[in-house]
């Protein structure tokens, strides 16, 4: 089989990304760029603006890197889905423009899908059970049957979504994530709310907890230690579960949150105990970027799903703001 070369775009939320591999595991380029504001949290249409501004820029700088011609790529596939519609548009009218332009197959991923994928990608794990902790999602996912499937989740806000919430009430800009896990290093536990559910982890409650204690002058490092301990604390209680539940030797940490070392030693610990292997998608990787969903695009072409190729059909491909991993179909994947 010859080189296929594959262009990924990122575009659900903050990100915008331009990531090309070839099917020989190479990565060729990862050019990207994070809408970020000193204060308050993301506005979904500036994120927007900033990916609109940015697109052609990236492409050209993806292009520069991987020392190719947008002639070279032998497809492309875009971000379908879930995130915030605004985001996901110009990702989707991005990706439409180039494949009807330069006459490629284009290609739908589920950027949860592409998180998972990415995940397996770098690190040595085969088929774990998945933590993934992003902004907006916080899910523990494994496959199981023909599908990845989902055995807990957080009930309103994800992990980074509920850090991040904290950290806007406090002053401490977005992403808040980095910022509260320096802060914890010179913290000390205070007693907030634990909140599992079943299989299923609720953090709006005890984020409005932190911050009423902020109000009454509680010391911002002790609240962000105790976030964290007691979040992380919670995640690994249902992974521990599910662990038990799948019969799985591995848990993989993904998603932006994954960038925390305490939640990777948290995580390790747990595994250890238990005699599974533990991985975390390596920093560089961990939050969204165009190289997973150029990673997923390969796996779904290379076994026929989701792919359009003709101009009708590129014509009417559409963003998918609700798409459920567990509605994925996976048939590179074999129990
Ligand atoms: P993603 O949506 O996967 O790109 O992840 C973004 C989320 O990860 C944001 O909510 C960040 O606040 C969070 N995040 C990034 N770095 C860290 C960190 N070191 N600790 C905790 N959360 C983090
Ligand atoms: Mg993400």
């Amino acid at each position: 089989m010859g080189k296929l070369i594959c262009m990924g775009i990122e575009s659900t939320a903050h990100t915008f990304g331009v990531g090309i591999i070839n099917n020989k595991r190479n990565i060729l380029a990862d050019a990207r760029d994070m809408y970020t504001t000193e204060k308050g949290g993301i506005i979904p249409s500036d994120a927007a603006n900033h990916h609109r501004k940015l697109k052609y820029e990236m492409l050209n700088k993806a292009l520069e890197d991987a020392n190719l011609y947008i002639k070279d790529i032998d497809f492309i596939a875009f971000s379908q889905g879930p995130g915030l519609p605004p985001s996901l548009l110009v990702g989707k009218d991005f990706a439409k423009e180039l494949t009807l332009k330069y006459k490629k197959p284009l290609v739908g991923v589920n950027h949860l899908c592409g998180h998972l994928e990415e995940g397996k990608f770098f690190t040595k794990a085969k088929d774990p059970v998945f933590v993934f902790v992003s902004g907006a999602n916080t899910q523990i996912i494994a496959h199981e049957g023909e599908k990845y499937r989902i055995f807990g989740e957080a009930l309103s806000v994800g992990l980074g979504n509920a850090l991040d919430k904290f950290g806007r009430a406090v002053g401490l800009g977005f992403p808040a994530g980095p910022k509260i896990e320096q802060l914890a290093k010179k913290g000390k536990y205070i007693e907030i709310p634990y909140v599992v559910k079943g299989m299923d982890v609720e953090f709006s409650g005890i984020v409005t907890h932190c911050i009423n204690l902020y109000k009454k002058g509680v010391a911002i490092e002790d609240l962000c230690y105790s976030l964290q301990e007691t979040g992380f604390a919670m995640l690994i209680e249902v992974t521990e579960r599910a662990l038990a539940h799948t019969g799985k030797k591995e848990a993989l940490l993904i998603g932006g949150v994954a960038a925390n070392q305490r939640f990777i030693e948290m995580l390790n610990t747990m595994c250890k105990e238990r005699g599974v292997k533990s991985f975390a998608c390596p920093l560089k990787y961990s939050g969204d970027n165009g190289i997973q969903i150029a990673i997923a695009g390969m796996l779904q072409y290379n076994s026929g799903y989701n792919i359009f190729k003709t101009k009708q059909q590129i014509e009417n491909v559409d963003i998918n703001p609700n798409w459920r991993i567990d509605d994925v179909e996976t048939p590179w994947m074999k129990n």
